[in-house]
């Protein structure tokens, strides 16, 4: 058939070239490893980006090599973000929070051949097995001290970079590549195209997805090595709104100190983050900006943390997704006909995953077929759409695939009237208790709304008579307590008396895992005996 539309490429370069001619004098603001502020503009991030990928060619990356990152939330980590795919190679972004010898696996895996590090970082990468893990390395200085052997200024590589042409992109070549954080077994790696990016950053941006305009300031509070800080740097870059990175200060007073100065409207980071900033602006509220949101994946979002936010006038957007799905996957923002419903279920929707945004298809499967619309069966969630991965790096599981092409999450859901998706579970949590089911999860967000606790993780451990039961970790809130009874009590009013956990083990805090979710496997390893 005739072409009757042009054959533009869904391609990065046409999002940072627009970012540069239409935005680029906003600015782009970091937080440096001394706290100082530093200040640029997407004009000047996209000129070094240019530079960046005009000397990665010169050096002799071809498309598709994968150049890796180890760095902070930054201008310079941003201009990788641009600079590696402008060059046809594939940004793989390292995630600095997993064990060194996890990240030398992946760097082996991915065949990393390049590297940009923080100087802050270098001691990290050194347990890695340093620099001979790459051909070169390529280290952003915070300070005046000489480098180590082995090791380049990435200042002086901009500084190099030749006139040399860069390669023409292609929508379908590979743009970036994550690997999941491995909560079982190894960890796989999925590869991101131009054109998924382009796709995902232009529904992300949509009013009934995470609602980025141009009067926006977004501040990446996840990580730019968590599933590419959840594609926010592509998706600003696409409508053009300020920036805001913290570098590596992530308490909860760092945040607010930049949420306030830099007048945030939109942060994004998983649970645990918010749990920080909660118990923060609880001890000194501060001046943000009217209507700040704020975009809660990652992990279950408790529902009294969407409760005690309106309370500050703070908008908590809850949101799910995996490496696999870029990530947006499920946003939970009350539809016209449920904003009219009692508060009690408008809570409870806004604690639910969410509906899937457009070119997003969902379904929840399990034995006998796809469940009803009932909020109550569930099965296994599957999803379906253009920015979902249809294999890992080296072919790893392709069970997770069904033969009629969805990918199975592992995570286990309900779906109710309204098409709200609701996780009770990831399927390797669930506690199977005398032949029935537990929800780990559903156990977990019931007791963190009780008024003592601010930490909460149940897992299952072996018992003689019913094979598994329930175990809470629980953390409570400075100067508070409850007992177990209490708190059993408080669980079974609304979920069976079974699901009540056997036992609370009090600790200061939960453990995290790399990024930054209650760390399950470790609390098994710990108390499953
Ligand atoms: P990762 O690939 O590391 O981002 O992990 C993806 C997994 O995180 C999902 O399969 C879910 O189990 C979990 N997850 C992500 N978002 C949410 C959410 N909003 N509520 C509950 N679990 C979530």
């Amino acid at each position: 058939m005739a072409r009757t539309m042009m054959d533009a490429p869904l391609t990065l370069d046409v999002l940072v070239r627009r970012a540069a001619e239409q935005t680029g004098h906003v600015e782009i603001v970091s937080r440096r490893p001394d706290k100082s502020i530093h200040r640029t503009t997407y004009a000047a991030v996209v000129g070094r980006s240019l530079r960046l990928a005009r000397a990665l060619v010169s050096l002799g990356i071809r498309p598709g090599d994968r150049v890796a990152t180890l760095m902070w939330n930054h201008a310079e980590h941003l201009e990788a973000y641009f600079g590696i795919p402008l060059s046809g190679a594939v940004l793989h972004t390292l995630n600095l929070r997993l064990p060194p010898e996890e990240i030398c696996w992946i760097i082996n895996d991915a065949k990393d051949r390049l590297l940009v590090i923080d100087e802050v970082l270098l001691p990290l990468f050194m347990k890695c097995g340093g620099p001979s893990l790459f051909e070169r390395v390529y280290v952003v200085r915070s300070s005046a001290d000489p480098l180590p052997e082995g090791l380049s200024d990435y200042e002086a590589l901009l500084a190099s970079a030749p006139e040399v042409a860069l390669p023409a992109l292609a929508e379908e070549q590979p743009l970036g590549t994550c690997y999941t954080s491995g909560t079982t077994g190894k960890p796989k790696g999925v590869v991101y195209t131009h054109r998924s990016t382009v796709l995902h950053s232009l529904v992300s941006a949509l009013p009934d997805s995470l609602d980025l305009s141009r009067r926006d300031c977004l501040l990446p509070v996840v990580p730019m090595f968590h599933v590419n800080a959840w594609g926010l740097p592509y998706t600003c870059a696409m409508v053009g709104c300020k920036l805001v990175f913290p570098g590596p200060h992530l308490d909860g007073k760092s945040i607010l100190e930049l949420m306030e100065a830099e007048r945030v409207t939109l942060a994004a980071g998983v649970p645990t983050i918010w749990l920080g900033i909660r118990d923060e602006l609880e001890r000194q509220p501060r001046k943000l900006q009217p209507g700040v949101r704020m975009v809660v994946g990652g992990a279950a979002a408790p529902e009294q943390l969407i409760r005690d936010f309106d309370r500050m006038g703070l908008l908590l957007l809850h949101a799910w997704g995996m490496t696999e799905t870029s990530p947006v996957g499920l946003v939970s923002r009350l539809t016209p006909e449920a904003e009219a419903l009692p508060e009690a279920e408008r809570y409870a929707l806004r604690a639910k995953q969410g509906v899937p945004p457009p070119l997003v298809e969902v379904r929840v499967r399990n034995d006998a077929g796809d469940v009803p619309r009932d909020a109550r069966t569930s099965g296994e969630l599957l999803v379906r759409s253009p920015w979902v991965a249809s294999s890992y790096v080296n072919n790893a599981a392709p069970e997770r695939w069904t033969d009629d092409g969805w990918f199975r999450t592992g995570d286990v859901a309900t779906i109710d009237a309204y098409g709200f998706v609701q996780l009770v579970d990831r399927t390797a949590d669930l506690i199977k208790s005398g032949g029935e089911w537990i929800a780990s999860q559903t156990i977990e967000n019931r007791l963190m709304g009780h008024a003592t606790i601010r930490e909460a993780a149940v897992i299952g451990v072996a018992h003689a008579k019913w094979s598994e039961r329930p175990l809470a970790v629980i953390a409570f809130k400075a100067g508070q307590s409850a007992t177990p009874d209490e708190l059993r009590a408080f669980v079974t009013e609304h979920l069976p008396k079974f699901w009540a956990p056997d036992e609370f083990v009090v600790v200061e805090a939960i453990p995290r895992t790399s990024a930054g979710k209650f760390d399950k496997r470790a609390l098994r390893e710990s108390y499953r005996r």
